[in-house]
């Protein structure tokens, strides 16, 4: 069975190295022939890690290419995942699984709901990686994926081909509530690191409008079905921002390399289902204004 990776950055080529290092089937799939041609120059992937190269010419493809796909691990940005998945459809075998590695929440849903033939498979992963150059990764933070499924809650049989390829993963039986709680911590912490242009740790000055997010924040999770996801929120968003003090968060690494950030899957996800719930969160839907501002100030997308 082979694996297609769909989206050859930062964690599609961490995902792609381990499982092709490990004997696996890997094939990518880059969106179009300008990216396939600079891959092909590259002449493969290359992973650092801990002063280490590991180089792996992995075949990649188009998306219109004609092999069934059978398992798909998908690695765009949230706002690309629907239009990714849309380019390889018509090559989606049927019970297909579908890996999706998007933070946040959203982009998982849509394409469960316009592809209900597969199986979506939602990851919420700790590990960090970025990129250094084209088809070039950097490994920096080792971490957990946690991978579930909200429509069944039986493990797919494949996961020992993740142990073997020493990816660290853990089936859970409820992946909403991870998704949501990591959600939640996003909200509390990032836009106000882009706001206050700073460093995690320097949240600690801005305390209490942190506590009076994460009040709004445990309503949203309880109103929304995730009473779990809200126990102790204030409690683990501090202990996150000092053990993450000097690190910047991805929405401020996003936003200060010019680059589009995922709110609308993050802030906006909360916003909206607050709005839809028909509940009043006045301080969430000011941090979202203010950082609507800020983007369209510094001439970025607001979505
Ligand atoms: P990334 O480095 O920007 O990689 C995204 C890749 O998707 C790019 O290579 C991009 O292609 C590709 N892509 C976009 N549209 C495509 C399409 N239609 N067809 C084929 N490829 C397409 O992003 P990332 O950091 O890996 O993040 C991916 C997701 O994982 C995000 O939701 C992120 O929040 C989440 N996540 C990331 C980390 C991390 O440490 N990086 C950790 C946890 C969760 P081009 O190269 O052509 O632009």
């Amino acid at each position: 069975m082979t694996w297609h990776v769909l989206g050859a950055g930062s964690l599609g080529s961490l995902w792609a190295i381990r499982l092709a290092r490990a004997g696996d089937a890997v094939c990518l799939i880059l969106r179009n022939s300008t990216r396939l041609s600079a891959y092909q120059a590259a002449g493969g992937l290359r992973l650092r890690e801990d002063g280490q190269l590991i180089f792996q010419p992995i075949p990649a493809e188009l998306p219109d290419a004609t092999t069934p796909i059978r398992r798909l691990l998908v690695a765009c940005k949230a706002y690309d995942v629907e239009a990714a998945v849309a380019s390889v459809a018509s090559r989606l075998a049927p019970h297909c699984d579908i890996l999706l590695l998007q933070n946040g929440l959203g982009s998982q849903q849509a394409v469960a709901e316009r592809w209900p033939q597969t199986r979506c498979i939602f990851v919420s992963s700790t590990e960090g990686a970025y990129r250094q150059g084209d088809f070039d990764v950097v490994f920096a933070g080792q971490g957990q994926n946690w991978l579930g499924d909200p429509r069944d809650t039986t493990p797919p049989t494949w996961l020992g081909a993740l142990a073997a390829a020493g990816i660290a993963h853990q089936w859970s039986e409820d992946i909403l509530a991870r998704l949501w709680r990591k959600l939640a911590l996003n909200c509390a912490i990032n836009p106000l690191t882009v706001l206050y242009d700073c460093r995690n740790g320097g949240l600690l000055a801005h305390r209490t409008e942190v506590l009076a997010l994460c009040d709004e924040l445990g309503v949203l999770l309880r109103v929304n079905g995730q009473p779990d996801a809200a126990v102790d929120l204030a409690q683990d968003v501090l202990r996150v921002i000092e053990a993450t003090a000097t690190n910047y968060s991805s929405m401020y690494q996003d936003v200060a390399a010019g680059r589009r950030t995922e709110v609308s899957y993050l802030l906006g996800y909360a916003c909206a289902s607050a709005a839809r719930l028909g509940v009043v969160l006045p301080a969430l839907t000011a941090l979202r204004q203010r950082l609507a501002d800020h983007l369209s100030h510094r001439g970025l997308p607001t979505d």
